[in-house]
């Protein structure tokens, strides 16, 4: 499990984490409203240096933030409206995949199917004061493209913060 204690920590947090990813990843994250799920794809499109405002797609279900240099860009979906993986099926993201990094919000029990390999990411608020910027992330690598660069991801995080 990894703790921050401000935003600016999670920053560093999502710099870490948008160094180890690469085109085809998809990241499940979920957590309570407010958790900041929204606030770290945000953050990890900085660091990919992507295309257009990542804003909460509540409206809009999937959206696609391509890069602006070489490296991937981003599909931000937001699958909370959706009703089972089936729809989420639906959305036809397979030709976005590969060139892309995928990060779904409440993506778990719905997004697993997307891909033989996911990177689920479980978000969770540890003190009761709403003011508070402490938050934990619990990682949970799934599929052979996370085998090995789970371990490098974690010690990386751990060392930066
Ligand atoms: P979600 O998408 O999970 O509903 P948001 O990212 O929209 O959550 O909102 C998270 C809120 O919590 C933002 O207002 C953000 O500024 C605040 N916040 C406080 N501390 C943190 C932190 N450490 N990481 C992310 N967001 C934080
Ligand atoms: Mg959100």
């Amino acid at each position: 499990m990894i703790r921050t204690s401000s935003v600016e920590q999670t920053a560093v947090f999502a710099r870490v984490l948008a160094a180890h990813v690469q085109a085809g990843d998809v990241i499940l994250l979920t957590g309570n409203l407010g958790a900041g799920k929204t606030t770290l794809t945000q953050m990890i499109g900085k660091e990919l240096n992507v295309r257009g405002r990542i804003t909460s797609p509540t409206f809009v279900i999937a959206r696609e933030h391509e890069a602006v240099s070489d490296g991937p860009g981003l599909v931000h979906v937001d699958a909370y409206r959706l009703e089972d993986a089936m729809e989420l099926d639906d959305l036809d993201l397979d030709a976005e995949l590969d060139d892309m990094v995928t990060i779904i919000e409440w993506g778990r029990g719905k997004a697993e199917q997307l891909s033989d390999s996911y990177l689920d990411i479980f978000i969770d608020r540890p003190e009761p004061d709403p003011e508070s910027e402490a938050r934990t992330y619990t990682l949970s690598a799934h599929g052979p493209r996370w085998e090995g660069r789970i371990e490098q991801l974690t010690t990386a995080c751990q060392e930066a913060l």
